[in-house]
């Protein structure tokens, strides 16, 4: 760590790499930031276009292309360099080139010296973070992927439209694989501190479960559909990753359903990482929050936990 002062370096200066730094520059969640690409050029190019914004923005922060000896004393090395799906590529073979992406990363972040946080949001991510982990031989702990936060937080902008509350108002989330299998668990969801259960049984004619289940899907489908109408997704998710960052470097014990490693929870679960409620704070996933889950609810984190566990197996490596 560099004494006081927040340092962090960005692997992947793509474009959800750079929605990260452009939130971050306007939120000043640092006070470094450094920046690292396979692309040396296009990395110069956008430190330089960042640092020309300072002049309008509440921020002195230092932005600079580096090299990997500069995570040596950063307190987060975000993750988000990644190959895109070639046409006809299929998930396992996208998921192989980047764990090369990521063996060409990770052991050169490690012989720095740096012992700090990986944040990894690069997809499929509860597989890039075991896989951060697994070549890092970092504590669990350390390694933190972006995991559901940002489901979440389109869960709950959606369901605050649906009973016209303040999403911040509404306490639910989104858990396991950031994918396909992810799931409301709605038995754990509130509106304020009252059980959306109980809110649908006081207002039968006005809420449906239906209605809710509705909008679950449409969280799971919003990366779909934001590409298909513009190519790709970045700014929610770099959004997300500056929420996780400050939780970090703010030593905030902030609960995010971060993709972390589970150890025995959820009746024996073990090594999977996963998208869960977690605190976060300067030590990175301080403690994993076991749910209260229904039997169902159990069962579709069991489908999530052998999924990603399946993926992860047939990578051999
Ligand atoms: P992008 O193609 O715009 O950027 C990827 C960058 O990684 C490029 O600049 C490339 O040069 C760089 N890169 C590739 N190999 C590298 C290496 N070995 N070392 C250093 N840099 C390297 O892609 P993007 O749109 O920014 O997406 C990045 C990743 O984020 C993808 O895996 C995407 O699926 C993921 N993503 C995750 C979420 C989430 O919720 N976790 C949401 C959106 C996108």
């Amino acid at each position: 760590m560099s004494g006081n002062k927040k340092k962090v370096v960005l692997i992947g200066t793509g474009l959800v790499g750079m929605s990260f730094a452009y939130a971050a520059l306007n939120q000043n969640v640092c006070d470094e930031l450094v920046l690292i690409d396979l692309n040396e050029k296009r990395a110069s190019g956008e430190a330089m276009d960042l640092n020309h914004g300072l002049a309008f923005s509440h921020s002195s922060m230092k932005i600079y292309t580096g090299a990997y000896s500069d995570c040596t004393d950063a307190d987060i090395v975000l993750i988000c360099a990644g190959v895109n799906q070639k046409p006809g590529e299929s998930r396992l073979q996208l998921l192989k080139r980047n764990y090369d992406v990521f063996s060409s990363i990770v052991p050169k972040v490690v012989q720095s010296g740096f012992e700090g946080i990986f944040v990894v949001a690069t997809n499929p991510v509860d597989i890039m973070t075991r896989i951060t982990y697994e070549l890092s031989g970092f504590n669990a702990s350390k390694v933190i992927g972006t995991g559901t936060t940002l489901d979440t937080a389109r869960l709950r902008y959606l369901m605050g439209e649906y009973f016209e509350v303040d999403p911040r108002n509404i306490h639910a989330y989104v858990i396991g694989e950031h994918g396909d299998s992810e799931f409301v668990p709605w038995s754990q969801a509130l509106l304020a501190a009252k059980p959306i259960k109980d809110v649908l049984d006081d207002n039968p004619q006005t809420y449906y479960m239906e209605e809710l289940e509705k909008i679950s899907e449409e969280v799971r489908g919003a990366a779909q559909k934001i590409i298909e109408a513009k190519g790709a997704t970045y700014y929610g998710i770099g959004m997300s990753m500056v929420r996780v960052v400050r939780a970090i470097l703010q030593d905030e014990n902030s609960v995010l359903t971060v993709s972390v490693r589970l150890r025995g929870e959820y009746g024996g679960k073990k090594d999977v990482f996963i998208g869960n409620p977690c605190i976060v704070n300067s030590g990175g996933a301080k403690r994993v929050l076991e749910l209260k889950l229904s039997e169902s609810e159990l069962k579709k984190l069991d489908d999530c936990c052998n999924i990603l566990n399946d993926s992860f197996k047939n990578l051999s490596i």
